[in-house]
């Protein structure tokens, strides 16, 4: 698509915003109606998608990327009307007789840039933020998961408002262009460095910018934890989608006391979800592309392979893999793994765990199992990270409740539940004054006494 075609969408659908037609909760419910509608609908074709770009089964396309969505919407159904009313706040005392209250406002017209490894909850998501907040929305699916785009593509004109919300496919050039438009915000996932890139173009126009990114994120294991159930809840979040996963347990520093009854219990966990031969298994996903099947095949050599370490290029399948020795000045040590290698990395002591992780860049998850409550209170207390699950792997991230989203190097913003409304709306502040009192107190000219009462009021 040429740059005058994305900035003639870009302006449809800001005269879309601009003619009222996305404010009235009406059309905003009608839209995240048949959002629900599009997914339930079309199951197969996007459940066919995901096999084809990502190698997912029918449920994990369901639980990962398609129910999620679903469950993410009903609940902006259910609290619309909450959500988007205005919230009353205390006046303080100078300012009464008076009230105040927060008024949310659509912010007018948002880019949702998305990548490919979740590629429908991590577009249509942000999306219906943006929808139930008010707004127009321009969505930017992944090139790399192209299949799936071009499903989005497809039905999205088909059940939603096609004047107010539009899908622009397409890879970087195409990008590009949409980020040399306006928008009033821009939601991105993916990488730090297209976060930059992002950054840098929003700032041409003061857009304020959501950017959910990655990193390298740890698992602590301490010498009291429930090693069984450690194992399990790591192979599960390591392994599901093939590790390409933002919040995928990156690697793992544990006591070294636990260090080999953890790998084997690893491996057995392996063995327990996908069989024997997990390339034969229909709940092992895929890598998503040659060019990153090449760059994890290269880190299998950075350590010694205690599970798995089977590749077969033709299908862009890696084995679950587990690593012990390994180099920690080696690319699966520096780089975000983003796939399912997991380096073991055996610890001294709590210590020197907290030492490794607060000597590198704040990380979007971190994950400490522990039977001792002390050592997980300190791991919390001690670290800084996007969230955080204790005892277990990436739920923190499926809850409505905590809002989702990194500090630092892992992002700027977070989103889920009500936050994934507030994101896309101004809350203005409005506040309304009597006009029955006006005490002459704070108007010049001052006098010692006024300004000894104003003082104990200001
Ligand atoms: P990607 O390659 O699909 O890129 C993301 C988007 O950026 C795509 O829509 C793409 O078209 C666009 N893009 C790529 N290069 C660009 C450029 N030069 N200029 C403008 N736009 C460009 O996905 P990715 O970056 O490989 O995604 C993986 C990364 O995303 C990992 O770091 C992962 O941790 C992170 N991630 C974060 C979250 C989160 O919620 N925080 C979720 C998923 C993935």
């Amino acid at each position: 698509m040429s740059q005058i075609g994305v900035s003639q969408i870009v302006s449809q659908t800001r005269s879309a915003f601009q003619s009222g037609i996305t404010r009235p909760l009406s059309w905003r419910k009608a839209q995240l109606e048949a959002m629900i509608r599009m997914i339930e609908e079309n199951q197969d074709e996007f459940s066919a998608a995901l096999k084809t770009d990502l190698g997912r089964g029918v449920e994990e396309a369901w639980m990962y990327d398609l129910g999620f969505t679903i469950a993410e919407v009903k609940l902006m159904l259910k609290n619309l009307k909450k959500w988007t009313s205005a919230r009353k706040v205390p006046t303080p005392i100078v300012s009464k007789p008076g009230s105040s209250r927060r008024i949310p406002e659509p912010l007018g017209t948002v880019l949702v840039i998305a990548p490919w490894n979740y590629p429908v909850q991590l577009l249509l998501v942000p999306a219906a933020g943006a929808i139930a907040a008010g707004n127009s929305v321009v969505m930017k699916p992944s090139e790399v998961s192209s299949a799936t785009s071009a499903v989005l593509a497809k039905f999205v004109p088909q059940y939603l408002d096609k004047q107010a919300i539009v899908v622009v496919e397409g890879g970087v050039p195409e990008t590009t262009d949409l980020l040399a438009q306006k928008f009033e915000h821009i939601f991105y996932t993916g990488n730090g460095t297209v976060g930059r890139v992002v950054m840098r173009a929003a700032a041409e126009n003061l857009t304020p910018v959501t950017l959910e990114l990655g990193g390298k994120s740890p698992t602590i294991v301490d010498a009291s934890a429930n090693i069984d159930v450690a194992a399990r809840r790591i192979a599960w979040a390591k392994y599901v989608n093939a590790g390409q996963t933002c919040v995928a347990p990156d690697y793992v520093l544990v006591h070294k006391s636990v260090s080999d009854k953890l790998v084997k219990a690893i491996g057995e966990s392996v063995t327990e979800f996908y069989g024997t031969d997990p390339h034969a298994s229909k709940d092992y996903a895929r890598v998503v592309s040659p060019r990153h099947f090449s760059r994890l095949k290269s880190m299998i050599g950075s350590g010694t392979v205690a599970v798995g370490g089977q590749t077969e290029e033709s299908e862009r399948y890696i084995a679950p893999t587990v690593l012990v020795n390994v180099d920690k000045s080696s690319p699966v040590m520096q780089e975000e793994i983003f796939g399912p290698i997991l380096p073991i990395i055996e610890i001294d002591s709590i210590d020197e765990a907290l030492n490794f992780v607060n000597g590198r860049q704040h990380p979007l998850a971190l994950y400490v199992f522990a039977e001792d409550s002390k050592v997980n209170e300190k791991v919390v207390a001690n670290t800084t990270s996007g969230g955080v699950t204790v005892n277990g792997t990436i739920f923190h991230m499926t809850g409505p409740f905590l809002p989702f989203g990194g500090v630092g190097e892992s992002g700027m913003g977070a989103y889920h539940g009500q936050a994934g409304v507030d994101v896309f709306q101004h809350l203005k502040p409005v506040l309304k004054r009597s006009t029955k009192l006006d005490a002459p107190l704070a108007y010049p000219p001052y006098t010692a006494r006024k300004f000894s009462i104003l003082k104990k009021f200001l």
